[in-house]
């Protein structure tokens, strides 16, 4: 027998990529264009090195602390990870434990299936309807749990929260994971339905509107006893997930909030203009309520699209899997970045 045999095989995660070249327009990953808070870089600069010598605050209470007084929530209703998809990981790891299949779209974050390959949770993907949007009667079946992004990626498709009560109501004995990593770019929040629904966990991340994706750090709002099960698990894995840094930093940021406000405006209205803009250049659409659109265009092939805007440094994503592989996922930028890839793209479909 080989030791080989043995091995827990998977096939990972393929993460959007991080060109080494400082002269990209980089569109691929959904960050932030603009700098974190002028309150982070102040908390940074006063860093004090020395305590790095110690572990930090295993609870991360200083952060949990501020969350809960940010959204109006108990520190005991708050998890705190590595970036939202340690505490989804966590998550799937906690709630997903039984035989029957967790459920969630088939045109979805792409890490989904493979936690649930990694951890040995049978799955089940629901199909969205041609306009990408999700058909909640499928969400009534027989499962082990549910987990849907809202706004969805790489849609950018908002459901109504009133269709997630729906699911919530129906599913007593599941818990629903709402991954609410681009709701603050439009999107109404469940946080506030977390006393309502005791099986409801609501992801959010501060990769995204927070500017932060480089520390890596996410949260989990939902009631008291699944937070209690979710720490279990984590402190049965790594108790120091989170770095002292990572924790001053992220708090520093929630204390901001008039910044926060500011570019995540800005981020609305340049991703309003630049809709205006490929619809001028015959792309199509779903309507977008995060920092990213998913366009399609008629004649021009999305494959050939994402390669030329590359070779022009460029960077967007696209994924060659059944019924997204004519689509771009395109990033919203500064008003500067998005005018040169509106530019290119008008340039390119002229001469082609
Ligand atoms: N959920 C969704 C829907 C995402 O698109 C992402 C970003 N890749 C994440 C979770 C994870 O983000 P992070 O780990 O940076 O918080």
């Amino acid at each position: 027998m080989s030791w080989e045999e043995n091995v827990r095989r998977v096939t990972p995660y393929t993460a959007g990529e991080q060109p080494g070249q400082k002269n990209v327009i980089k569109l691929n990953t959904n960050e932030c264009p603009y700098p974190p808070a002028p309150g982070v870089e102040k908390a940074a600069a006063e860093l004090d090195c020395e305590r790095l010598r110690l572990y930090p605050d295993m609870n991360a209470e200083k952060l949990v602390n501020a969350l809960a007084g940010y959204y109006h929530v108990k520190p005991e209703q708050i998890f705190v990870g590595v970036g939202s998809d340690d505490v989804l990981a966590m998550s799937f790891m906690t709630f997903f434990n039984g035989d029957k299949p967790i459920l969630f779209p088939d045109i979805t974050y792409s890490f989904y299936d493979v936690w649930a390959d990694v951890f040995r949770i049978p799955y089940q993907t629901c199909a969205l309807d041609t306009r990408f949007r999700i058909r909640m009667e499928d969400y009534l079946q027989p499962n082990g749990g549910i987990v849907i992004p809202n706004p969805n990626a790489p849609t950018g498709v908002l459901e109504d929260v009133e269709m997630f009560e729906e699911i919530l109501k129906k599913n007593p004995d599941s818990v629903v994971i709402v991954d609410e990593a681009y709701v603050d770019f439009g999107g109404r929040s469940m946080i506030p339905l977390i006393g309502k629904y005791e099986n409801l966990m609501v992801v959010q991340t501060f990769s995204k509107s927070r500017a932060l994706a480089g520390l890596r750090i996410g949260f989990a709002v939902a009631d008291e006893k699944l937070i209690r099960y979710l720490k279990d698990v984590k402190f049965s894995f790594n108790s120091y997930t989170m770095n002292m840094p990572a924790i001053e930093l992220a708090t520093a940021a929630i204390l901001d909030d008039a910044y926060f406000k500011e570019i995540v405006g800005k981020i609305i209205r340049t991703r309003e203009w630049t809709k205006e803009q490929l619809r001028r250049l015959g792309f199509s659409f779903e309507d977008s309520r995060s920092n990213f659109v998913f366009a399609t265009h008629p004649e021009v092939p999305a494959q050939e699209l994402f390669a030329a805007l590359r070779a022009g440094n460029i960077y967007v994503r696209y994924w060659k899997k059944p019924r997204i592989d004519n689509y771009l996922r395109i990033t919203i930028g500064t008003d500067e970045q998005m005018r040169t890839l509106v530019l290119f793209l008008e340039n390119y479909l002229k001469e082609r």
